[in-house]
Protein backbone atom coordinates (compact mmCIF):
# COMPACT_ATOMS: atom_id res chain seq x y z
CA UNK A 1 0.00 0.00 0.00
CA UNK A 2 1.19 3.13 -0.96
CA UNK A 3 0.96 5.88 1.87
CA UNK A 4 -0.11 9.53 1.51
CA UNK A 5 3.79 10.92 1.81
CA UNK A 6 4.69 8.99 -0.97
CA UNK A 7 2.04 8.92 -3.46
CA UNK A 8 2.26 13.02 -3.08
CA UNK A 9 5.62 12.47 -4.21
CA UNK A 10 4.98 10.71 -6.98
CA UNK A 11 2.59 12.84 -8.24
CA UNK A 12 5.36 15.50 -8.11
CA UNK A 13 8.08 13.58 -9.73
CA UNK A 14 5.39 12.86 -12.35
CA UNK A 15 4.58 16.78 -12.58
CA UNK A 16 8.24 18.06 -13.34
CA UNK A 17 9.06 14.63 -15.10
CA UNK A 18 6.22 15.63 -17.60
CA UNK A 19 7.13 19.92 -17.72
CA UNK A 20 10.97 19.44 -17.96
CA UNK A 21 10.79 16.82 -20.98
CA UNK A 22 7.79 18.52 -22.67
CA UNK A 23 9.68 21.66 -22.51
CA UNK A 24 12.80 20.12 -23.93
CA UNK A 25 11.82 19.29 -27.48
CA UNK A 26 10.13 23.24 -27.39
CA UNK A 27 12.96 24.80 -26.16
CA UNK A 28 15.86 22.99 -28.61
CA UNK A 29 13.28 23.80 -31.35
CA UNK A 30 13.18 27.59 -30.69
CA UNK A 31 17.02 27.30 -29.74
CA UNK A 32 18.20 26.01 -33.08
CA UNK A 33 15.30 27.58 -35.04
CA UNK A 34 16.92 31.38 -33.06
CA UNK A 35 20.30 30.30 -34.16
CA UNK A 36 19.55 29.22 -37.64
CA UNK A 37 20.39 25.93 -36.86
CA UNK A 38 19.38 23.30 -39.53
CA UNK A 39 20.50 20.49 -38.54
CA UNK A 40 19.68 21.19 -35.06
CA UNK A 41 16.15 22.40 -36.19
CA UNK A 42 15.99 18.66 -37.83
CA UNK A 43 16.90 16.45 -34.84
CA UNK A 44 13.65 18.22 -33.12
CA UNK A 45 11.27 17.40 -35.90
CA UNK A 46 9.98 13.58 -36.36
CA UNK A 47 9.37 11.91 -39.74
CA UNK A 48 5.64 11.14 -39.20
CA UNK A 49 4.24 14.34 -38.12
CA UNK A 50 3.56 17.13 -41.00
CA UNK A 51 4.46 20.75 -40.39
CA UNK A 52 2.72 23.36 -41.84
CA UNK A 53 1.29 20.93 -44.09
CA UNK A 54 4.73 19.17 -45.39
CA UNK A 55 6.14 16.66 -44.25
CA UNK A 56 9.90 16.90 -42.33
CA UNK A 57 12.24 16.79 -45.60
CA UNK A 58 10.17 19.22 -47.41
CA UNK A 59 9.75 21.30 -44.37
CA UNK A 60 13.06 21.71 -43.91
CA UNK A 61 14.04 22.51 -47.36
CA UNK A 62 11.83 25.19 -47.08
CA UNK A 63 13.76 26.31 -43.32
CA UNK A 64 16.87 25.85 -45.03
CA UNK A 65 15.86 28.60 -47.95
CA UNK A 66 14.43 30.85 -45.18
CA UNK A 67 17.85 30.40 -42.95
CA UNK A 68 19.75 30.72 -45.91
CA UNK A 69 18.05 34.30 -47.05
CA UNK A 70 18.50 35.73 -43.43
CA UNK A 71 22.15 34.74 -43.83
CA UNK A 72 22.72 36.06 -47.04
CA UNK A 73 21.21 39.29 -45.07
CA UNK A 74 24.10 39.19 -42.57
CA UNK A 75 21.51 38.45 -40.31
CA UNK A 76 22.93 35.09 -38.11
CA UNK A 77 20.42 35.13 -35.19
CA UNK A 78 16.85 35.84 -34.06
CA UNK A 79 15.91 37.01 -30.71
CA UNK A 80 13.18 35.53 -29.14
CA UNK A 81 9.69 36.98 -27.84
CA UNK A 82 6.64 34.70 -26.46
CA UNK A 83 3.22 35.95 -27.26
CA UNK A 84 -0.15 34.71 -28.04
CA UNK A 85 -2.20 33.72 -31.32
CA UNK A 86 -5.54 35.94 -31.44
CA UNK A 87 -7.00 34.39 -34.47
CA UNK A 88 -6.18 30.79 -35.97
CA UNK A 89 -5.21 29.02 -32.94
CA UNK A 90 -6.65 31.86 -30.73
CA UNK A 91 -5.11 31.94 -27.09
CA UNK A 92 -2.40 29.21 -28.15
CA UNK A 93 0.81 30.13 -27.01
CA UNK A 94 2.99 31.53 -30.10
CA UNK A 95 6.96 32.18 -30.31
CA UNK A 96 8.32 35.51 -32.34
CA UNK A 97 11.69 35.42 -33.55
CA UNK A 98 13.07 38.71 -34.48
CA UNK A 99 15.91 40.34 -35.79
CA UNK A 100 16.21 43.15 -33.59
CA UNK A 101 18.28 45.45 -35.86
CA UNK A 102 15.73 45.24 -38.95
CA UNK A 103 12.50 44.43 -37.22
CA UNK A 104 12.13 41.36 -39.60
CA UNK A 105 9.94 38.65 -37.62
CA UNK A 106 8.06 35.41 -38.06
CA UNK A 107 5.50 34.28 -36.06
CA UNK A 108 5.37 30.38 -35.28
CA UNK A 109 2.67 28.46 -33.39
CA UNK A 110 3.86 24.88 -32.68
CA UNK A 111 1.94 22.73 -31.49
CA UNK A 112 3.56 20.47 -28.58
CA UNK A 113 2.16 16.31 -27.75
CA UNK A 114 3.89 14.03 -25.27
CA UNK A 115 7.39 16.10 -26.30
CA UNK A 116 7.03 16.28 -29.83
CA UNK A 117 6.78 18.90 -32.32
CA UNK A 118 3.57 17.63 -34.10
CA UNK A 119 2.85 20.50 -35.85
CA UNK A 120 4.27 24.18 -36.82
CA UNK A 121 2.10 27.08 -38.03
CA UNK A 122 3.12 30.67 -39.30
CA UNK A 123 0.42 32.93 -37.31
CA UNK A 124 -0.12 36.17 -38.91
CA UNK A 125 -1.63 37.89 -35.86
CA UNK A 126 0.35 36.84 -32.68
CA UNK A 127 0.27 39.28 -29.89
CA UNK A 128 3.62 39.11 -28.00
CA UNK A 129 3.71 40.17 -24.31
CA UNK A 130 6.71 42.71 -24.71
CA UNK A 131 6.65 45.51 -27.16
CA UNK A 132 9.51 45.49 -30.27
CA UNK A 133 9.24 46.39 -33.44
CA UNK A 134 7.61 44.45 -35.99
CA UNK A 135 8.26 45.81 -39.64
CA UNK A 136 9.00 43.22 -42.23
CA UNK A 137 6.64 40.15 -41.60
CA UNK A 138 9.00 36.88 -43.09
CA UNK A 139 7.49 33.63 -44.17
CA UNK A 140 8.79 30.00 -44.34
CA UNK A 141 6.61 28.82 -46.52
CA UNK A 142 5.52 31.23 -49.41
CA UNK A 143 4.60 29.82 -52.49
CA UNK A 144 1.79 28.14 -51.36
CA UNK A 145 0.33 26.48 -54.10
CA UNK A 146 -3.12 27.21 -52.12
ZN1 LIG B 1 -2.52 32.38 -35.19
Amino acid sequence: MINKEKQKLIALLEEIGDVVFIDSTEKAFIYYFSTLDLQGVSSTLSDVHKFDSCYKSKYLEYIEIFFNELKEKGIEKLSVYKGKCTNCFKGQGAITFVDKKSGQYIDLVLSIKYNEIIDISECHAVKNHTCFDKKLRLNIIDDRPF
